[in-house]
């Protein structure tokens, strides 16, 4: 059954388009915040890493030049250097894994002398005195001759003292080492001379490999450096004047990122909202649902009756009619039973309904009725009207109330839903019978009544179905099966109504088969109540 109405409709075209709309929108915005928020995120993160790098290169200074401060200098030691200074030198070499060497030069008041105690050849460490300040400085890389790798010279003077301590760059180097996602290198920087003190190099961005640069590279990254300065993270150093540690940020990585987590976003976001979506839809369809839209038309009382004449042939006159429902939806449509009437009858929302249709119906026929003492109504009820307690009770007081006559009156029982074999339902029948109203098995033969249940019912009338009328004159089994029932429904004394005829062939074969009371479109469709009696005007008047 199709339980979706013109307002459901209406409303999932409305949610369809805000829907899409918000949707869409949230997408926008979610797609600028977590672009915003996972590069500021990656760059914090960066920030902290080289904080942590400047932490720990300050932290390896700090232990290099408390142990060469502690050493007693004077002129005199300077003096007696090979045997008074240098052990305690070389000592402190030997004990401190990060020193390579160390060289003191002590100068007079007037510059012109220099004194040096070294543990490197004398001839291996000739620096350039000038432009010192007494803060510590760090210069280099130089190679040493009597040192595999290059060092940086940590240099600082104290008084007339200058201390040079030579510290291998691969000792920096394994404090760079450690992952640092999304950067392409890291260098140590001076930023004063605007160069490159110690450079690591990402290899392969997949393995996270931190390769020492050759000077080469240390060229290009300068160039990247002073060229795109937005693309860095810095950190200055505490203890080394103008250094900083420098990380360059790997752009094309970080978009990658972006767009992964764009991608993921936009999945859960799409997820989401389809299940609201559907959600709400579930919702737009209850409220607007059959159920509702049935109550609503009760409330509004949009249910009215149309009567299809049932003839008597013997006399061709129109005996009776049946009264069929039909519902006035607010669109100013005629809907037709067949797509409600299941569903009234399962909720037992028909009983309200043929409450409503029977008063309708009594009150524009009770003259009729009356004025033709012969002439019945057929109306249709169902199993939910005897699983109503009140039904038949509310029934009898509106006859009463209209001054109906039961004799006038057929209540036409579908065998859709079986009527169980219920002792209640057959006292509640029997005691219709002995009131004095008729009982017709409708659509007889389409489901499971069978000749026993022809028996156990106090019926009295017997409705042929259409689809067996239909068959007449087709030379189909039912055709055969039509007659039959005829013929039993006159041995058992029940009287027939063949609905659905719509031929003179079927009327024919109906009559010849002793069956002369009919309805169908041969005679007329449904009809209004004005339309009905203009058609008895014209039908019973001999
Ligand atoms: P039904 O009780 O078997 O009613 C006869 C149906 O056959 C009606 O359809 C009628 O319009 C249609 N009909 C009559 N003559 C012909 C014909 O010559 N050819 C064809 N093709 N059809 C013909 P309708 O009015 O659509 O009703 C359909 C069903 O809805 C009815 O079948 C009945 O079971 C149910 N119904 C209608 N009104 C009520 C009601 O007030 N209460 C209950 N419980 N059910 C109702
Ligand atoms: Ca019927
Ligand atoms: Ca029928």
């Amino acid at each position: 059954m199709n339980t979706t109405t013109p307002q459901t409709q209406k409303a999932h075209q409305i949610l369809n388009i805000i829907w899409g709309i918000l949707t869409a929108l949230f997408l926008i915005v979610a797609i600028f915040v977590i672009g915003k928020s996972t590069q500021n995120s990656l760059h914090e993160q960066l920030e902290n890493t080289t904080k942590q790098l400047s932490i720990k290169i300050d932290k390896l200074i700090n232990r290099v030049t408390q142990s060469v401060y502690s050493t007693t200098i004077n002129t005199q030691t300077m003096m007696g250097c090979a045997q008074l200074l240098q052990p305690q030198l070389q000592h402190i070499v030997r004990n401190v894994p990060e020193i390579a060497g160390l060289s003191i030069n002590e100068i007079s008041h007037d510059s012109q002398k220099i004194l040096t105690c070294s543990t490197f050849p004398a001839d291996d460490l000739k620096l350039n005195n000038s432009g010192l300040e007494n803060s510590l400085n760090i210069l280099g890389p130089v190679q040493l001759k009597a040192l595999e790798h290059p060092v940086l010279i940590l240099r600082q003077q104290l008084g007339q003292y200058i201390f040079n301590i030579a510290i291998q760059d691969n000792d920096f180097q394994k404090l760079f080492k450690p992952a640092i996602p999304f950067a392409k290198f890291v260098v140590l920087y001076d930023a004063i001379q605007h160069k490159i003190l110690i450079e690591m190099l990402l290899e392969n961005s997949l393995e996270q490999r931190w390769l020492p640069a050759n000077t080469e590279q240390i060229n290009q990254t300068e160039l990247l450096i002073k060229s795109n300065p937005q693309l860095l993270i810095a950190t200055d150093l505490i203890r080394l004047n103008h250094s900083r540690v420098l990380i360059g940020i790997d752009n094309k990585q970080i978009k990658h990122l972006i767009i992964r987590n764009i991608a993921i976003a936009s999945l859960i976001l799409i997820i989401l909202s389809l299940g609201l979506y559907y959600f709400i839809r579930h919702r737009i369809r209850q409220h607007f649902s059959l159920h509702r839209a049935l109550m609503n038309a009760i409330r509004q009382g949009e249910f009215f009756p149309t009567y299809q004449p049932i003839m008597d042939r013997r006399t061709n006159h129109c005996c009776g009619a049946e009264v069929l429902l039909r519902w006035q939806s607010t669109e100013n449509e005629i809907i037709m039973p067949d797509s409600f009437i299941e569903y009234t009858e399962e909720s037992g929302l028909i009983v309200p309904i043929t409450v409503d249709l029977v008063k309708k119906v009594f009150a524009e026929s009770s003259m009729l009725l009356e004025n033709n003492p012969a002439f019945y109504l057929a109306i249709n009820i169902s199993a939910a009207h005897f699983s109503d307690p009140y039904f038949f009770k509310t029934f009898i007081t509106l006859c009463e109330k209209y001054h109906i006559a039961p004799q006038q009156i057929i209540l036409e029982i579908t065998e859709r839903n079986l009527l169980y074999h219920d002792e209640s339902v057959i006292n509640t029948m029997q005691m219709l019978r002995e009131k004095g109203y008729s009982l017709a098995i409708d659509d007889f033969g389409t489901g499971n009544s069978n000749i026993s249940y022809l028996q156990r019912f106090p019926f009295n009338y017997l409705k042929i179905d259409r689809i067996f009328i239909n068959s007449i004159g087709s030379g189909a089994i039912t055709e055969s099966l039509s007659l039959s029932m005829i013929e039993m429904a006159n041995r058992l004394g029940l009287k027939v109504i063949a609905e659905g005829v719509e031929t003179y062939t079927q009327l024919e074969s109906l009559e010849n088969n002793g069956a002369y009371l009919m309805q169908g479109w041969y005679f007329s469709k449904a009809l209004p109540f004005e339309s009905l009696i203009s058609f008895l005007n014209r039908n019973n008047t001999p």
